[in-house]
């Protein structure tokens, strides 16, 4: 899953770790050290999510650029691709539905 649990920084324990694409990858990074996790495909690990996601284009202080896409990560998953292709950092945020 995309970083469901409350996820914390290894390195400078910063509990706001972002969930980012970029170039067909799918990786973390903390947005205190930036200090990155491994990186893994978005077109292999977006096939096995499901929910409801909000993918953000954001600059190099994480600062909002545009909302590139919102709603069922399946529905979604192509959008994100394309402008994480483009080379766009995207920021996913999770919205969680009660289950
Ligand atoms: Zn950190």
């Amino acid at each position: 899953m995309v970083e469901r649990e409350e996820a914390s920084c290894e390195s400078c324990g910063d509990l706001v770790v972002a969930a980012l694409v970029q170039h067909g990858s799918y990786f973390t990074r903390c947005t205190a050290c930036r200090e990155e996790g491994p990186a893994t495909s978005w077109l292999a690990l977006s096939q096995h999510l499901s929910g409801k996601v909000k993918a953000v284009a954001v600059g190099a202080v994480f600062e909002t650029l545009e909302v590139v896409a919102q709603g069922e990560v399946r529905q979604v998953a192509h959008a994100i691709s394309q402008a994480a292709g483009e080379g766009k950092l995207i920021r996913l945020f999770q919205e969680l539905t009660g289950v």
